[in-house]
């Protein structure tokens, strides 16, 4: 490619608000026929809302509340933001919490005085031994409403359930729309559970879904698409997006998303919605086409 077409179109990319880092990145993004997007914080929001608690039986709402609260202020993921904001707005103040730590994917454990709090998915759960199936059906039913559902174990027993509403994009939709026009195959990858994914996936016209993926399976996925003979383009916002931005063929950041995932990309799109993917697409294609 020439030096001067390249320099013409990242200028047209930052008048629209993509911001290319790696001139390979445009080159390639004409030859993508699959694109892979993470769910939260790209397709939707990434600002969801406390919207459900409900604590198991024998546990009182405002201490499971106040232990949550405490114990998720050490972690920088969007739902525990939720959380603690939700928390908050509901009266309650947190003590401090010690010996935290944090599972990417997964959730996080915190100690809150004399109690040990875990909040995450089922995979969480069976790692501190609160696996319950009774609340794991109670979480699927909240669920099929697009509700992202966390479980609670306080002490490593099943404590109740957490569930916050991240509304999708108003621009989703119409973007996998345009993808789709133009060939593209579009793929959600999400760590959050099958019937949250579903239905988020359902409302904006994605029929292909891997859930429940840890970021190495992220990574992974893209891999083996791209061993299946796919050009792959990688749109996500999160540290757990990372590894998959850094193995696609393109990698396309959310410019309202982590540091990390910023560096990891060839593109950023500034907006953070997914419409920017399918101008990038056009510019690519734009851009191959002064050069040739
Ligand atoms: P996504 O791929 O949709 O961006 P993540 O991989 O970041 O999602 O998270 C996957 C799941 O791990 C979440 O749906 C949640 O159940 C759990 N989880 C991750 N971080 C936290 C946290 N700080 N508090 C509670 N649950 C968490
Ligand atoms: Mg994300």
């Amino acid at each position: 490619a020439t030096p001067m077409s390249i320099m013409t179109g990242t200028g047209k990319g930052a008048q629209n608000g993509i911001l290319v880092k790696n001139a390979e990145a445009l080159e390639t993004f004409e030859k993508v026929d699959t694109i892979v997007v993470d769910k939260t914080g790209t397709l939707t929001e990434g600002r969801p809302e406390l919207v459900m608690v409900e604590p198991a039986q024998g546990i009182d709402e405002s201490e499971m509340l106040r232990l949550v609260g405490a114990a998720e202020i050490g972690s920088e993921h969007p739902l525990a933001e939720a959380i603690v904001k939700g928390a908050r707005a509901r009266g309650h103040k947190f003590a401090a919490a010690s010996d935290f730590s944090s599972v990417t994917g997964e959730g996080i454990e915190a100690s809150v005085g004399k109690r040990r709090v875990a909040i995450g998915n089922a995979k969480m759960m069976r790692r501190v031994g609160a696996y319950d199936p009774i609340m794991a059906d109670a979480a699927e039913t909240a669920r099929a409403k697009g509700r992202t559902v966390m479980f609670v174990a306080i002490d490593g027993k099943p404590a109740g359930l957490i569930g916050v509403a991240d509304p999708i994009k108003p621009t989703s939709a119409r973007a996998i729309g345009r993808l789709h026009a133009a060939g593209i195959r579009v793929v959600m990858l999400t760590g959050d559970s099958e019937a949250t994914a579903r239905a988020v996936a359902n409302e904006v016209g994605i029929d292909e879904v891997h859930a429940d993926v840890s970021p190495a399976d992220k990574n992974r996925i893209v891999g083996e698409l791209k061993a299946a003979g796919k050009t792959v383009a990688m749109a996500g916002d999160g540290i757990n997006d990372a590894p998959a931005l850094a193995a696609a063929d393109v990698g396309v950041a959310m410019g309202t998303g982590t540091d990390v995932a910023i560096e990891s990309a060839g593109m950023t799109l500034v907006r953070g919605d997914l419409e920017g993917l399918a101008q990038a697409h056009r510019l690519s294609s734009a851009t191959m086409r002064n050069i040739r």
